[in-house]
């Protein structure tokens, strides 16, 4: 064997005896076979087999598995984004002609794929009142072949009756997806209370630094996935083994990580509901909360995403209060070590609920930092628009 052809084909080495405690990132394009035959019958692999690098290798596999032990189903499906968790449930299974129902606090870009993509192309939608439980009967048709779940409501935090509405919808045929970010396997499982999907956004808790962009459903009928992965495979669409590394990392310590925020979360909550510029803190385990007697009986405990209502305020003013936070960064994509703190615009994604506070609404996601620095900020915050009120009054 000469130089260039040394470079090209790595020597093996004895594994033997390495028993690390990391799960290895196995990279791939090619997968190859062991002769011709093997080659030729590459389709017949299976579900759990290895044909190319886009359909999976023992690194996704595994996070994979994990998820779906996680959850209590048969597998799981990884895609690029939560978002693409979402679609890839809609793409898959809503046909010209068909219906879904999605609740009025669906995470927004779900309802705008609805209006902008689904609907020009004959795949009609329905918003609902997510409060709506088992009278969800009354919206299923014939038409309707998959009922949507995200409890609790995107930066309004209803808790949904999940089990009514997942019976009304299975009494009825349709198949019912269920937006567990929020929650995570940790907290609830959709599956066990009959759900077809269980979708999560791993880019929150799962992934929790803020690093990562992942989705997985997963799924308790093989059926499902199969016809999932079809779809996958046709669009070309698959997802890092160093992305889902960095999963498979995260996940091990979001047990910790949940419980902490959780506990966090609704300490803080409790404590805002007394300020004076705070209309009403939405959170799941305050007994304020719409649908917080749901929340006690198939939850019971919080992650670290709740939202404050404001009382009306200048824009201004809550703008140069939001500026001045030491602790808290201003952003979005919740679910990681550090705590976020961004302004909601509700009002224009309600369409059969509508949203009437004029106040703005602030989504607070806690992190690991030390509770009373977090605590001492958003004091400050507060403590800002209560001097800007006390002028103005
Ligand atoms: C963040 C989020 C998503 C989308 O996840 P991405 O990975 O950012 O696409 C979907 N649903 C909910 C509830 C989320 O919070």
């Amino acid at each position: 064997m000469h130089d260039l052809t040394r470079c090209v084909h790595h020597p093996a080495v004895d594994v033997q005896g390495f028993a690390s405690l990391a799960v290895a990132t196995h990279r791939a394009s090619t997968i190859v076979y062991p002769d011709g035959a093997a080659f030729a019958a590459r389709r017949h692999r299976g579900f759990d087999g290895y044909t190319y690098g886009l359909h999976g290798t023992p690194t996704t596999r595994t996070l994979e598995a994990q998820l779906t032990a996680l959850h209590g189903g048969v597998r799981t499906v990884l895609v690029p984004s939560g978002q693409a968790a979402m679609m890839l449930v809609f793409l898959t299974f809503l046909m010209p002609g068909d219906k879904v129902l999605i609740p009025d606090t669906v995470y927004p870009p779900v309802r705008s794929v609805c209006e902008a993509y689904l609907r020009p192309r004959g795949i009609d939608y329905a918003a609902y009142d997510p409060l709506i439980g088992a009278d969800i009967a009354d919206l299923i048709d014939e038409r309707t072949r998959l009922v949507w779940i995200e409890s609790p409501g995107s930066g309004s935090m209803e808790v949904q009756d999940v089990p009514a509405i997942i019976k009304a919808a299975k009494a009825r045929n349709a198949l019912v997806g269920c937006d567990n970010t929020w929650a995570t396997p940790l907290l609830f499982k959709p599956l066990a209370h009959g759900a077809d999907f269980a979708c999560e956004a791993l880019t929150k808790y799962v992934g929790g630094h803020s690093d990562l962009l992942l989705g997985s459903i997963s799924v308790a009928d093989i059926a499902l996935r199969q016809r999932m992965k079809e779809v996958l495979r046709d669009l070309g669409i698959g997802v890092s083994p160093d992305e889902c590394a960095l999963a498979l990392r995260g996940i091990e310590t979001m047990g910790v990580r949940l419980a902490h925020m959780g506990r966090v979360s609704e300490d803080f909550a409790s404590r805002l509901t007394g300020s004076r510029v705070i209309e009403a803190v939405l959170h799941p385990a305050l007994p304020s909360c719409p649908g917080h007697t749901l929340w006690k009986r198939d939850m019971g405990r919080s992650s670290g995403v709740f939202s404050i209502l404001l009382k009306p305020c200048d824009p201004s003013v809550l703008e140069a209060a939001l500026t001045s936070l030491k602790v808290f960064a201003i952003g979005a994509s919740w679910g990681g070590t550090r705590s976020l703190i961004a302004p909601m615009a509700i009002a224009q994604d309600r369409t059969v609920t509508p949203w009437t506070h004029p106040g703005p609404v602030l989504r607070i996601s806690i992190g690991l930092e030390d509770v009373e620095d977090l605590w001492t900020d958003l004091n400050a915050l507060l403590t800002r628009l209560e001097r800007a009120d006390a002028r103005d009054a």
